[in-house]
């Protein structure tokens, strides 16, 4: 991994839409923003620190070139992903947070040409491992701000499409076991990984992932989005 100086460390913050990016946004002094592939990259301090923010938009294309931009063209020297999930387990509710100990793509396959369900030709990796110090602070500043919710740490199984049915669920978790599904952060891990740069994702679960109650993804979506930036600032502060 890259051993930065503080003087040079910039946090690159990804999010998938404007509720897990705003409130950042809102708390961040931005100096300049600039617009690449259509994503507008904000960059400016948060807590005093040099950070780029970025609403990167939904599913794995999205994010794989929004990370790969944020570390080649913006300098970021670690990743951070936040923002709203399903749960794929029963003992992790809605409110709950899930901090990726590595992170999967449950919708690559080619496994009928001899690969590992998920795995990424070439890499030799199915699973893309989250750096442990940042995984290990971004826990920390969950038990800070949100005490009274439940953290996990786990596998962070990424696709796209948003699983909302039980077969959905059962298909992943029997071939991946997780704690969560999402949209991106399979895609941000793989970037990351080709680009030696530690990174972590933080996902509040927003829904069930089994369609259980049709409207709680919206009702939980800001919510969501406003505990991870809670998460984030002061994982960033903390660093
Ligand atoms: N049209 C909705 C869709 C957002 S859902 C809206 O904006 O109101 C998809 C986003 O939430 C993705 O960025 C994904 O990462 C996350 N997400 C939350 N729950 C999910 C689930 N059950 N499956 C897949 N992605 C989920």
């Amino acid at each position: 991994m890259k051993e930065a100086k503080d003087s040079q460390e910039v946090i690159g913050i990804i999010g998938a839409m404007d509720e897990e990016i705003d409130p950042l946004l809102e708390a961040a002094q931005i100096r300049g923003k600039r617009v690449v592939a259509g994503m507008e990259y904000c960059e400016g301090t948060l807590e005093g620190k040099p950070v780029v923010i970025v609403r990167c938009g939904m599913g794995k294309v999205n994010a794989g070139i929004c990370a790969n931009t944020i570390i080649n063209d913006f300098g970021c020297t670690r990743v951070l992903n936040a923002g709203a999930a399903g749960s794929l387990d029963n003992q992790i509710d809605i409110g709950d947070v899930v901090v990726s100990v590595d992170a999967v793509q449950h919708d690559f396959d080619v496994s009928v040409i001899g690969f590992k369900k998920g795995e990424i030709p070439f890499t030799g990796l199915y699973a893309f491992p989250a750096d442990e110090a940042m995984r290990r602070a971004a826990v920390e500043a969950v038990r800070e701000v949100a005490p009274e919710v439940g953290v996990f740490e786990g596998r962070v199984c990424s696709g796209d499409q948003f699983v909302s049915t039980s077969e959905q669920k059962d298909r992943i978790t029997s071939s991946f076991g997780g704690m969560c599904s999402e949209m991106e952060g399979g895609a941000i891990a793989q970037a990351c990984y080709l680009n030696d740069t530690p990174f972590v994702i933080i996902r509040a679960i927003s829904d069930k992932a089994d369609g259980s109650q049709a409207m709680e993804f919206d009702a939980f979506k800001a919510e969501a989005g406003a505990r991870t930036a809670r998460v984030v600032q002061r994982m960033v502060q903390n660093l």
